[in-house]
């Protein structure tokens, strides 16, 4: 290795600027990039620097970063040369939310159909399923949405899901993945039927004689899962790999695992192991769902932390759920009651999961253990229990530097906002679908005008939060395409649709707050700034080319753009096809 010399001293700060930064000019052969790009357009996302033209890699990291002349002085005989064209490059993007082994799931096994879909597409697609798989016993996948039996009159899942499967059993999962639609051969093989009670925090919703109708809501789809066949690890292994490469291929070179269960902690390990795994895996270890009025034993997950890191897979994280979703369930905890209709009469102001003492002996312990933990907050009532519990916490446990994290977080009340950067909490949003859309107007129907106060991004900003973004992906989104929220949280408009339509415009970012949310803001959620996030020398190779310049499109346009290549530790991991 070089050893890195820094020219410039913080003395002359306007220097930084405009002076590229490298290490020492190679002296020999030995010396020389593997890789370096040219002629580019180069966003590094590195305020001192902010852009370049070329950059060099050796050793999976970035030598050198400045002008195209410069650079040739690392080109040896083996270095690969590419000229950028004019064509812009950009860190590789950070999902701060998703749950990829799902996704890859669905990409390699599962049965799916998307939420606009109508009935007859739905049958359809079932019908495929049961033809392309004749032995399995369980047909599953998704999604639908809580609009679908209000939209279509056909009785209930059961009735409708029996006409079109007799023999198979069916289980889908709604566009949050916190619903389930069965059939009766799914009811008959858990076990469940009129006599069988609801579990705490969930229902099987029946019909007028008391009999399941399909629907199962919230913890009593854990009932069903039971019974689904397990997959293997080589299943397990094989869907990680799907996810990661959908992942590159949308210039992601940082997933995070937002729920991961022991048996993915082990998978991502090998897949690493295997040198297969192109991408920074945060996993979040999962933490008993469902209601509780207990701490929980952190002793075994802190055992799974240690036996499944690996070189890229981070394991001290913690997922916690403190409530549901803000749609027609009605489940997340507001400040204010959900609207009443005839079909929810009852006041509510949601489904709190954890009680806040016992959040707080949570967040003790996992806070002392080293853990990160990312609580699941999608109403503003639990967002200012969880900052309260933080709060409590911190007078116990003093600052141990840990950025804990609220996920969701569309609604925040005004007097919460600056205690994020108080508490040294990031906001974890996921702003994918934008208004008008589905799930949208379910929040809206639930909680009325105040659906329209959604992301209040800017002001997380302008309260100097820590803000990362995530996909959710599969829950919600087709797939990882980060463009679409870009676009949105620029424009503040439906980044699928012309609709000129705006959702609390007031709140519109810019692109460049946009791209280093996406980037470094990403890694510094997860603690891996001084590796990844933005382009300096030093810096792991995390790069993206992009075809389009998202400087230079007109913002409606962003949501289009396409990854050319994507780099991680300095290897090509993702190329378009060119036609
Ligand atoms: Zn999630």
């Amino acid at each position: 290795m070089i050893k890195i010399i820094t020219y410039l001293t913080p003395i002359f700060p306007f220097l930084l600027a405009c002076n590229p930064t490298y290490q020492n000019t190679p002296q020999s052969e030995a010396e020389m990039a593997d890789t370096v790009l040219t002629n580019g357009k180069i966003y590094t996302v590195n305020p001192q620097q902010p852009w370049a033209e070329a950059i060099a890699i050796k050793d999976g990291r970035y030598s050198f970063v400045g002008a195209s002349a410069d650079a040739l002085s690392f080109v040896g005989k083996d270095t690969k040369l590419i000229d950028l064209q004019g064509k812009m490059a950009m860190p590789g993007i950070n999902d701060a939310h998703t749950h990829s082994w799902q996704g890859g799931f669905k990409l390699l096994y599962e049965c799916n159909f998307h939420f606009t879909a109508t009935p007859d597409e739905i049958a359809e697609t079932i019908k495929g399923c049961i033809q392309a798989n004749p032995d399995a016993q369980w047909i599953r996948g998704g999604q639908w949405t809580s609009d679908f039996f209000k939209n279509y009159d056909l009785g209930s899942p059961k009735k409708w899901l029996d006409a079109v499967s007799e023999d198979k059993a069916v289980y889908f999962q709604d566009d949050a993945t916190h619903n389930a639609w069965v059939n009766s051969k799914a009811l008959e093989l858990a076990g469940i039927d009129k006599d069988t009670p609801d579990p705490k925090g969930g229902a099987f919703v029946r019909d007028e004689h008391g009999e399941p109708n399909g629907l199962v809501l919230e913890t009593a789809k854990s009932v069903i899962e039971q019974y689904l066949p397990e997959w293997t690890l080589e299943q397990n292994v094989a869907s990680l790999d799907a996810a990661v490469s959908h992942a590159n291929s949308y210039g992601i070179t940082g997933v995070n695992e937002a729920r991961t269960p022991p048996e993915i902690s082990l998978a991502y390990q090998q897949l690493d192991k295997q040198g297969l795994l192109s991408a920074y895996a945060i996993t979040y270890l999962q933490t008993p769902r469902g209601r509780r009025d207990k701490p929980f034993d952190i002793g075994p997950m802190q055992v799974i932390s240690e036996k499944y890191s690996s070189e890229h897979v981070y394991t001290k994280f913690a997922k916690m759920f403190l409530d549901g979703v803000p749609t027609a369930s009605r489940t997340a905890v507001m400040m204010q009651p959900y609207l009443t209709d005839n079909e929810f009469p009852e006041v509510t102001t949601g489904n709190l999961l954890i009680e806040p003492e016992v959040l707080f002996q949570d967040l003790v312990e996992l806070d002392r253990a080293g853990f990160t933990v990312k609580i699941h907050t999608a109403g503003d009532g639990a967002v200012r229990i969880a900052l309260d519990a933080i709060e409590k916490m911190r007078t116990v446990n003093g600052s141990s530097g840990l950025r804990h994290q609220l996920a969701h977080v569309g609604f925040i009340e005004p007097d919460d906002l600056p205690r994020f950067a108080e508490l040294n909490v990031t906001a974890d949003l996921s702003p994918y679908l934008w208004f008008p859309s589905p799930l949208i107007e379910s929040t809206i129907g639930a909680v009325g005008e105040r659906a329209l106060r959604y992301w209040p991004i800017k002001d997380l900003l302008a309260s100097r939060t820590d803000v990362s973004i995530g996909s959710d992906w599969p829950s919600a989104v087709d797939t990882m395409n980060p463009w679409p929220a870009i676009e949105a949280m620029v424009t503040r408009k439906n980044p699928y649709s012309d609709s000129e339509e705006t959702l609390w415009a007031e709140q519109a970012i810019t692109l460049k707050q946009a791209l280093k949310i996406f980037t470094l803001d990403g890694a510094r959620a997860y603690r891996l700034e001084d590796l990844t996030g933005s382009i300096e020398v030093g810096k792991s190779a995390e790069l993206i080319i992009l075809e389009q310049n998202p400087f230079s499109v007109r913002p409606e346009d962003i949501s289009d753009i396409k990854v050319e290549k994507t780099f991680f530790a300095g290897d090509v991991v993702y190329e378009k096809l060119t036609p």
